[in-house]
């Protein structure tokens, strides 16, 4: 089946701040279950910040025109790509004082644009210009997975040390500035820090990596780009990672292949973990826990809350399950009426 995503953000101007959140929250969950979306949408009085997919068009482009409607946004950019799994299993709206986090929630993007740079611009300059400071304003997992050619790391943690991390660097304020991110929103905050401190001939990529790469797979950009749903992260084509998944110990990006000297399954851990004692050689966090407390021995592999989900999926949703059972070979569903079904591990 085919899943249909769209990855888009609206800020309000200070005049027209959302009020009555949770009036919204409950507005956007009736609207997402009437027409099967599911995602992920964090709201604020600055504006709503999301992903969502589903397995009809119709649907999904009902949802954004509703969107469109509801929040009176006319100039919403959608950034839209495909998968073949769900990327979210429900619908789920957070509130937060900030919709990216920044930790400066008192920085506001004005209405419109500011100093955007449309995919067709950023490539020209990278092109055709050599005389400018491009930064990733991503984490640095982020960019250890992908970024364009010649952008500089941050190396930080949180947003809060980029203003600290800009005065340090000591570059000239007359110097040309790029600034991305994923999809646009961190740079309509991180641009406002760098016109705070004085530079004023400098640019963002419009709608992010995920807007470039519609356009320009396999130009400027390297590698593969970060996405907060299960797809992990996408390729040149916008198409799902089929190189990471989510390291078990950590949550970071993993690629390398590794058999679990506990239980025998073989997992994909992340460079950092692959550094660590027990963490390298171990599935997960239960069986990285039971080797320190038992060494040598071997045990089952703990099925994870959300991998008991797809499996409940992949069994069918015929009735409630009502019992997981697994064992190192496989995992058996016994329903309410006490059916039972099973499937082998690979
Ligand atoms: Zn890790
Ligand atoms: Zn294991």
């Amino acid at each position: 089946m085919t899943y249909h995503i769209s990855a888009f953000y609206h800020f309000r101007r200070s005049e027209t701040r959302l009020q009555n959140l949770e009036a919204i929250k409950t507005d956007l969950e009736k609207k997402a279950e009437e027409l099967n979306v599911k995602g992920l949408l964090v709201l604020g009085h600055e504006g709503i910040n999301t992903t969502c997919s589903s397995s009809s068009k119709e649907s999904l482009d009902a949802f954004k025109k509703w969107i469109i409607d509801y929040f009176q946004a006319a100039n919403i950019a959608f950034k839209d790509s495909k998968a073949d799994k769900p990327p979210f299993r429900r619908y789920k709206v957070k509130i937060r004082e900030e919709i990216v986090t920044t930790g400066i929630p008192e920085m506001m993007p004005p209405e419109g644009k500011n100093q955007h740079l449309t995919p067709t611009e950023w490539n020209k300059v990278l092109k055709e210009e050599s005389d400018y400071v491009m930064i990733d304003t991503r984490n640095w997992y982020e960019y250890n997975i992908g970024t364009f050619k010649g952008a500089i790391n941050p190396n930080i943690e949180k947003f809060t040390d980029f203003p600290e991390f800009i005065e340090n660097q000591g570059i000239s304020k007359e110097k040309k500035m790029l600034v991305f991110c994923t999809g646009g929103i961190r740079c309509e905050k991180g641009i406002l820090e760098l016109q705070k401190q004085g530079y004023h001939n400098v640019f963002q990529l419009e709608g992010g990596i995920l807007n470039y790469l519609a356009e320009y797979p396999n130009d400027q950009y390297n590698g593969e780009c970060f996405v907060f749903d299960h797809r992990v992260s996408v390729d040149q084509n916008l198409a799902p990672s089929e190189r990471y998944t989510l390291c078990p110990h950590c949550g970071q990006p993993a690629d390398t292949t590794i058999e679990c000297k506990r239980c025998d399954y073989h997992e994909k851990i992340c460079v950092t973990c692959l550094n660590e004692p027990v963490k390298q050689d171990t599935c997960s966090k239960n069986c990285a826990n039971q080797w320190v407390l038992h060494p040598g021995r071997k045990g089952a592999r703990q099925l994870l809350p959300f991998e008991l989900e797809n499996m409940a999926a992949t069994l069918g949703e015929k009735s409630p399950v009502k019992e997981i059972r697994v064992t190192r070979k496989k995992v058996t569903r016994i329903n309410e009426k006490g059916e039972a079904e099973t499937v082998i591990l690979p």
